[in-house]
């Protein structure tokens, strides 16, 4: 069961995540970027860290929305605002919901995807976090009946090609797309980022599956 607790848990280890892989981050947006795609969501999944650990928290509408807000006041750059605005509207998503379900998960997912292609002009292709996030959010959404570990393995695998994929891709969003042909060849920053929090999430469910056998 994913409850707030467990909202509050997934969001921490995320952080570790990042943290752990910050120089990874900062390399890739070196290669077509400017260098601080690890620096900006180390900073603010840092500040995320110290906020929930610190606060009691009796919603998982709140846990995303103070996620958000923090994103949002720590974070420089495109991903600041872009998973600032993804994490907030994900939060509006499960106002009033105690436990989050695959259908809840999938209802949710496609906000926050809405409102990163409508803050950052973007769609399908560009060479952005939205590669990573749209073919993931589209297996859990064909797949909302099925056991929750499954579905995520399968929505993580997918992830990891569309993560892969991203290297044939041009940018045409993005610090990437000043570089023009010169982005093909190289994995996108904010996919990785974006594939680093879904295998948090697929982890943290099969871990629970098991703790429970
Ligand atoms: P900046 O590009 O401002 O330096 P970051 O380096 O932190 O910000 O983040 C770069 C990442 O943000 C890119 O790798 C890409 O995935 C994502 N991104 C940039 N622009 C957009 C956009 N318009 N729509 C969706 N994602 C974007
Ligand atoms: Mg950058």
């Amino acid at each position: 069961m994913i409850e707030t607790t467990q909202v509050k848990e997934i969001i921490l280890q995320i952080a570790a995540v990042i943290e752990e892989n910050k120089d990874l981050l900062t390399d890739l947006d070196n290669t077509i970027g400017d260098s601080d795609h690890g620096i900006n969501m180390s900073r603010g999944f840092k500040s995320v860290s110290e906020k929930l650990s610190t606060t009691e928290f009796t919603s998982i509408e709140t846990v995303i929305k103070t996620t958000a807000m923090t994103l949002v006041s720590t974070v420089g750059g495109a991903s600041g605002a872009l998973y600032g605005t993804f994490f907030l509207k994900m939060a509006g998503a499960v106002k009033d919901k105690e436990v989050i379900d695959l259908p809840t998960y999938s209802a949710l997912l496609n906000e926050g995807i809405t409102s990163v292609k409508q803050r950052g002009k973007s769609d399908f292709g560009e060479k952005t976090m939205l590669d990573v996030l749209i073919p993931y959010a589209e297996v859990i959404a064909k797949n909302v009946d099925g056991d929750p570990g499954d579905v995520l393995t399968k929505a993580s695998e997918r992830a990891k090609l569309a993560l892969e994929a991203t290297k044939n891709i041009k940018a045409t969003k993005g610090r990437a797309s000043y570089l023009g042909d010169r982005s093909i060849g190289h994995i996108d920053p904010g996919s990785m980022s974006s594939f680093l929090m879904i295998s948090v999430v697929k982890e943290y469910v099969l871990n629970q599956n098991l703790n429970q056998e």
